[in-house]
């Protein structure tokens, strides 16, 4: 392909500079806001994206954290695990999850996914029950829930505690519950490629619990409770003012964006279908708003897909490669590859193709077209 032509016809997975040229001027006014009050780190700022946000998940509190990462990290320390604590979990995550649990000493028990929805598959759950479980970490891949009631079904039944992990579904909906309100904290990210993504690393916290809330803001400021006397170690999980400001902005365009992908990914399912690819398609479960953080593909031939639409200059990611239990620094957790086979399978033959709010109908015809040439060329 020339130079020239490459330009016109390249598909990024994800384009963030589209994004801003559509809010710049807005965007920043908003930083010079916070310039000019020279106030960083919480303050008003973050309080009213704590308040928007928590409204948005239909929950009553949101507490600001540094990262998605941190939110579970700071959510583990208010349920206040333990060193030999278990944690229910999926293995087929973005590290953050089993890490958190780790870092406390906890251990992950992994349940293996649902292999339509990619999500943790409920009945498994009661099995990998010990009397040392404390909780359940479900988490709503690509922007699609988790099947929640049987989970809670479980949960209260052997009175352990839902954290959700929500860094990809936020707003996401299931029977009209938002994703964070299900369980008794949500973990939000704002990772720039996240449905709402900030101008660097942050994250949130959502609850209905006003105890939990309150512990977690208690942690996220070194668990100080007034200034230097520390009640309980925490940790600096502080949001920053700059990051809230950039987000209240991109929070009111949210609902339109996440409706962009939504009709992107209709529009993929219809051109798939009259291209006659072959390829899987993501499984709607049919729960409700499924936010399409990542549109992902599956093909038993997905290594090869890959390369060859990294020649045609479209891009795409597998999230993810490694299964949990199969990351080296989990050995200790003492599984095994053929333990959890819906996640390893998922691991080699799914892909992300772009899905993002701004891709145009001629960029996903292009992105559909390469697929089709694929399939006929090999
Ligand atoms: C992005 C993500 C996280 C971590 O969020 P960061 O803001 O990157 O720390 C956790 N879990 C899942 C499922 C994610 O996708």
């Amino acid at each position: 392909m020339k130079q020239s032509e490459s330009a016109i016809t390249a598909v990024p997975l994800l384009d963030l500079k589209a994004q801003y040229l559509t809010i710049r001027e807005e965007i920043h006014a908003a930083m010079d806001r916070v310039i000019e009050s020279q106030h960083f780190i919480l303050g008003p700022e973050v309080e009213a994206l704590e308040r928007e946000v928590a409204a948005y998940s239909h929950c009553d509190y949101g507490i600001g954290v540094s990262s998605g990462t941190d939110a579970l990290l700071v959510a583990l320390m208010a349920i206040d695990l333990q060193p030999g604590d278990e944690v229910i979990t999926t293995p087929y995550t973005f590290f953050a999850t089993a890490g958190c649990i780790a870092r406390l000493g906890g251990r992950s028990v992994f349940v293996d996914i649902d292999p339509l929805t990619y999500n943790i598959d409920p009945a498994g759950i009661e099995a990998a029950i010990t009397p040392r479980t404390k909780a359940i970490l479900p988490v709503h891949l690509y922007g699609q829930m988790a099947d929640m009631d049987p989970i809670m079904e479980i949960a209260r039944r052997h009175n352990l505690i839902v954290i959700e992990d929500a860094a990809q579904a936020i707003g996401a909906e299931y029977k009209g519950q938002r994703a964070g309100s299900i369980g008794q904290l949500g973990c939000l990210s704002f990772f720039p490629s996240k449905n709402l993504g900030g101008f660097g690393d942050g994250g949130m916290v959502v609850t209905n619990d006003a105890a939990l809330a309150d512990k977690v803001k208690l942690l996220r400021g070194h668990g100080a409770r007034p200034k230097y006397h520390h009640k309980l170690v925490g940790g600096n999980f502080r949001l920053d003012a700059l990051q809230a400001a950039v987000l209240r902005v991109k929070l009111k365009y949210l609902d339109g964006w996440s409706a962009a992908r939504q009709r992107n990914a209709a529009c993929y399912r219809q051109l798939f279908a009259e291209a006659g690819v072959e390829v899987g398609l993501p499984y709607d479960a049919g729960y409700g708003r499924h936010i399409y953080n990542q549109f992902v593909i599956r093909s038993e031939r997905r290594d090869a897909l890959m390369t060859y639409l990294k020649a045609q200059e479209i891009g795409t990611e597998v999230y993810y490669p490694v299964p949990m239990h199969m990351q080296e620094c989990f050995v200790g957790l003492a599984y095994k590859a053929g333990d959890f086979p819906a996640s390893e399978a998922a691991a080699l033959e799914t892909l992300a193709i772009p899905v993002y709010p701004e891709l145009s109908q001629v960029q996903q015809g292009l992105v559909v077209e390469a697929i089709a040439e694929f399939g006929a060329d090999f």
